[in-house]
């Protein structure tokens, strides 16, 4: 087996991985990343938030194109879906960016080992598949991610019941498709292809849709996915799920809700979550015990075991593709100057449904039950200039601000490019800033972001347009 060494490797090419490996490359280090599959980039680029996108951008305007030209003024006949085409659409876009991230490897001189990683023990890894080698490296960094959760019950044979990564390819739209879990991706996938559509049903277990979420914000959201046609049941705990039939044309789902009649349907995706991904990662052979819910616990400098360092889906915190990558930096600057830094106070969230669901700091809830006093702004895009030339006015902004300091404590926004919006307002928490700080920052007109100015006056009561 071929002998090599590095100052640092990384284990796993998300997000967090390939960011940790180009930041710490940039600080001088001689780097390798350890990927299994032949794309880098991870979840995220593969099977997550680029082809999810691609998906929704790209139903979103035959949607539109199909329901709402004629408000605007542009008659278009012959509308028509090319499933084939949107899905080769996607495939491209995941193409051009794990693409680029091989690039980037080479521009900054990270060497990129195909196989699975593994830890032997102390500043040891083995690669093992198309590549073989054993790796010495002071520093390990694990950003092995995640994979869907399964659910008991629930036989997912890998087509007709199946996750995320198969609602990204289904080759046909389903007559009827059920979502289980009202979490994002639940959301984001069941609109796809309710725009492209399916009848969409939601089963959730609990008695709102995302989990976790402002709940004034939440509420408005499924008032909208339900004019939108998605069919929503709540209190609904699913208890299984299995395909019946013999025959391609007689195949079909049954899901089984406790205490309700079981419910027939074309496919089903589960949606119930991911679970941290650490098999055979080799932890016991440097002493790495999982918590409770399988996560690699650390400390504050992301140090999991002496020389051995964690971040992304595999620790504890949001799992989202931003996060990580906070981490792989804040990381691996820890490594190489000794500090390194995430607020995890300012993680933006976004839901990347239509209209948007965006939102940064503390919910409502969240400051009622810490005893926080707290001033509330709202705002709503039906007011404002350029969401009613865009014509789209559903949503609004709404921001939480301390009620004796002014610091804006959390903002959630639905409505038109809410995921573009919260940059904003991530950076205000970031600075410390106060919604009046927001307020008197001019923004430019007529703009979307106007509304996020008009929420902050509101926190005093003097909006202008409202
Ligand atoms: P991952 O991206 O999971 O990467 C881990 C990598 O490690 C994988 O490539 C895996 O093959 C590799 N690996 C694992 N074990 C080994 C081993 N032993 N040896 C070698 N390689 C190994 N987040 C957002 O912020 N925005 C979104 O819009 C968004 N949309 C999403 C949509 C979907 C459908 C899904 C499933 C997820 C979405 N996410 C989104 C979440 C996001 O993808 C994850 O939070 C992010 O990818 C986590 O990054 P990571 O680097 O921790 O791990
Ligand atoms: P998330 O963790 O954000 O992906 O959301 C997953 C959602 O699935 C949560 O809202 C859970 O309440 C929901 N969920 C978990 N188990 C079940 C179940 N057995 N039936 C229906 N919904 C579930």
């Amino acid at each position: 087996m071929e002998e090599q060494q590095h100052d640092l490797v990384v284990i796993g090419s998300g997000p967090g991985g390939y960011v940790a490996a180009i930041r710490a490359a940039q600080l001088g280090l001689d780097v390798a990343c350890i990927e299994k599959v032949p794309e880098l980039g991870g979840t995220c680029l593969r099977v997550g938030c680029i082809p999810s996108k691609a998906l929704l951008e790209a139903s979103e305007r035959y949607h539109e194109a199909k329901t709402s030209f004629k408000k605007i003024g542009i008659k278009v006949q012959g509308v028509e879906l090319d499933l084939q085409g949107m899905l080769r659409h996607k495939d491209r876009t995941v193409k051009g960016l794990t693409a680029g991230v091989a690039y980037l490897f080479d521009k900054n001189k990270v060497r990129r080992y195909q196989g699975h990683g593994r830890i032997e023990g102390p500043g040891t890894v083995i690669v093992d598949g198309d590549e073989r080698a054993r790796i010495r490296a002071r520093h390990i960094v694990i950003a092995t991610g995640s994979e869907v959760a399964g659910l008991p019950g629930v036989e997912m044979d890998g087509d007709r019941i199946g996750g995320s990564t198969e609602a990204l390819s289904y080759p046909e739209v389903p007559g009827h498709l059920v979502v289980i879990g009202a979490g994002y991706i639940g959301l984001e996938l069941g609109s796809v292809w309710r725009r492209l559509g399916s009848k969409v049903t939601v089963l959730e277990y609990l008695d709102r849709i995302l989990p976790g979420m402002d709940l004034e914000t939440a509420k408005l959201a499924q008032k909208t996915f339900k004019k939108q046609g998605l069919k929503f049941e709540l209190g609904a705990r699913v208890t299984g799920a299995r395909v019946e039939g013999d025959s391609e044309e007689n195949k079909h789902c049954i899901v089984e809700v406790d205490g309700k009649d079981p419910i027939a349907c074309d496919r089903v995706l589960l949606a119930v979550g991911r679970r941290p991904y650490t098999d055979d990662l080799g932890l016991e052979s440097v002493g790495i015990e999982l918590d409770g819910r399988g996560r690699i616990p650390v400390d504050g400098h992301f140090r999991a075991a002496d020389g051995v360092f964690a971040i992304g889906d595999v620790i504890a915190g949001p799992m989202l593709a931003h996060k990580a990558e906070d981490e792989g930096i804040a990381c691996v600057e820890g490594i190489a100057c000794g500090y390194g830094h995430v607020n995890y106070e300012a993680i933006p969230g976004v839901v990347y449904t239509h209209p948007e669901i965006a939102s940064v700091g503390k919910t409502e809830e969240q400051l009622k039950e810490a005893g926080t006093e707290y001033r509330k702004g709202k705002f709503p895009f039906a007011a404002n200039g350029r969401a009613k030339a865009l014509g789209q006015t559903e949503g609004q902004v709404k921001i939480l601000a301390d009620a004796a300091t002014d610091r804006v404590l959390g903002v959630h926004v639905i409505g038109p490019r809410a995921g573009d919006l919260i940059a904003e307002v991530t950076v205000a928490i970031e600075f410390g800033a106060s919604s009046e700080d927001i307020a008197r920052s001019s923004h430019a007109h007529p703009t979307l972001a106007e509304v996020v100015k008009e929420a902050a006056l509101a926190v005093d009561g003097r909006a202008i347009h409202n």
